[in-house]
């Protein structure tokens, strides 16, 4: 049986979700694919005992009044049924150095910013505010990020922008702690030396100077707000089905297959999973170039992480609206945890719907390289090896003792741990390799590995992580820039610039 849709989305993680809620809100009638009983992909959550967690996103960036992604929830309307708590004051950001024995406060907001660095490098003005210009100077030639209406064919001026993140930093920040302190966000997007492009640490950092957020009561909320709207939209979800073929004629997408053994069929689809998974899929290669599939097979992931879930004891552990971020030596920044040493971590207490003085979890994520699994590559969970359980085991006991430098009674809070490793990652969400942040943008690699949202196959388009940049505002951006490419140029953005 084949089912007439217009547009089919491919995996209801973020991505997928938010085209489908953009394109519902034109008129377009979308079915959505995901092949867990829940949808969400990175942004769902889970229920262990008496606890909650969310599985991989904490941070949130963009959504204070008059920013790109609290914009696009209201031109959605859904800005009432979201749960968010903002850090408009106060704390947003502790940076820990164990080499120093030292905890650097970092202010809400970007005067706080600043403030707070130049209370710790009194003689660094000209160069925090050179530092902050030239952020700024790189982000403002992004028309997405600042949802404006793109220009064709416009043309990045900016020199600084193809820089490696690292020189780009040493290139107006000389004293050489604050220099490692500017890229302590490298935790949240895996940034590497020599590799990550100046724009990602640009958009990063000015995304967290202008203010963080976090979901009350689990991202899930968040996933079910977007998943309502699709369907009162008159669009369709469906949970546990994965598609397993993609059936192409000619340079199109004929129709898509479950591994329910489902055909699906509509005018255009969008590919919100992995490309490398999505071109194992195709039942026909050679509608791809072979320069482009060996550009696909050929992309390197960024890194994935291992995560440590804590339900802490009742009354036991004070809550704290910032973020905390723990580095051995201040340029651990730049060093990947490899070998089972533990260099660098963040750590959060997630707020609950009724925040009280009290945190109820902590969750600590742990940047970490693939290879660190590689060797269990080949198993499922629940089914791994004892020597598996004693790593995991061992990188919790060399974290929990890294915490208890800053909270030396912490173990006394601590009621059950629970923990996820890249391969845990891999198998839920089906990310290759885990990728926190999907394919690794590399600038020595600039044109190769940024992938558009159009591919070889005229009705088939990419969104998701691996496009433009990874998280809660690069995934929805890229949604948005999805939709327009089906839409038309500036469709939307047009709309949301005559409502502001
Ligand atoms: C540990 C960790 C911590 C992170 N922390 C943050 C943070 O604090 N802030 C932030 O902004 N970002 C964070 N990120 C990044 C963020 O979670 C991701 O960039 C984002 O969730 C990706 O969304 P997506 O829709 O592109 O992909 P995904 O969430 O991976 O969604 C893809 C979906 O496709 C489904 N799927 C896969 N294969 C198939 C198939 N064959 N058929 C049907 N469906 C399929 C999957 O099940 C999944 O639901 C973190 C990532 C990780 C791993």
């Amino acid at each position: 049986m084949c089912t007439k849709k217009e547009v089919i989305i491919i995996g209801g993680g973020l991505g997928g979700l938010f085209t489908a809620a953009l394109l519902s809100k034109e008129g377009m009638k979308v079915t959505l694919i995901e092949k867990n009983r829940t949808p969400g992909g990175g942004m769902q959550s889970y229920h262990r005992k008496n606890a909650v967690f969310d599985t991989d996103m904490h941070v949130i960036t963009s959504m204070f009044e008059g920013s790109s992604i609290y914009r696009l929830c209201n031109y959605l309307g859904i800005l009432n049924d979201i749960h968010i708590e903002n850090v408009a004051q106060g704390i947003s950001d502790k940076i820990y150095v164990a080499e120093d024995d030292f905890t650097y406060d970092i202010l809400a907001g970007r005067e706080g910013f600043i403030k707070s660095i130049l209370h710790y490098f009194p003689n660094e003005e000209h160069d925090i505010r050179a530092y902050i210009d030239a952020l700024d100077a790189i982000t403002n030639e992004m028309d997405l990020f600042l949802l404006r209406s793109s220009k064709q064919n416009a043309f990045v001026q900016n020199k600084d922008f193809f820089m490696p993140a690292d020189k780009f930093i040493a290139k107006y920040v000389h004293h050489p702690k604050m220099r490692n302190l500017m890229a302590y966000m490298n935790t949240l997007y895996a940034g590497e030396k020599d590799i990550t492009p100046a724009y990602l640490h640009a958009v990063i950092a000015v995304l967290l100077q202008k203010g963080i957020s976090r979901f009350k009561g689990g991202t899930f909320r968040f996933v079910e707000v977007l998943a309502d709207f699709i369907r009162s939209h008159g669009g369709t979800i469906i949970l546990g089905e994965g598609i397993s073929k993609v059936i192409t004629e000619g340079n199109n997408v004929k129709c898509i297959q479950t591994n329910a053994g489902r055909i699906y069929e509509a005018d255009t689809y969008v590919s919100s999973i992995h490309p490398a998974t999505l071109l194992n899929m195709l039942s026909d290669k050679s509608v791809m170039s072979k320069s482009y599939i060996s550009l696909l097979q050929g992309l390197k992931d960024s890194q994935s992480a291992f995560i440590i879930n804590i339900k802490l004891k009742e009354n036991k552990f004070s809550y704290h609206k910032h973020s905390s971020y723990y580095f051995e030596t201040y340029d651990s920044a730049w060093h990947s945890n490899r070998n089972g040493a533990i260099t660098k971590f963040m750590f959060l207490t997630p707020p609950v719907l009724t925040q009280g003085e009290y945190a109820h979890t902590l969750c600590i994520t742990i940047p970490m390289d693939w290879n660190e699994v590689a060797k269990w590559e080949g198993s499922t969970t629940g089914k791994r090896s004892k020597d598996y359980y004693d790593w995991k085991n061992k990188i919790v006991e060399t974290v929990l003792t890294k915490m208890e430098k800053i909270f030396p009674a912490f173990r006394e809070a601590i009621e059950f741990i629970d923990t996820a490793s890249p391969l845990t990652i891999r198998d839920f969400t089906g990310v290759r390799h885990g990728a926190m942040c999907g394919y690794k943008k590399d600038v020595n690699n600039f044109i190769t590995s940024h992938l558009p949202v159009r591919t070889r196959i005229s009705n088939l388009l990419l969104t998701g992580q691996n496009i433009n940049i990874h998280g809660f505002c690069g995934v929805i951006l890229t949604s948005l820039q999805t939709c327009e490419e089906i839409l038309g140029p500036n469709y939307i953005i047009d709309k949301l610039n005559v409502k502001a």
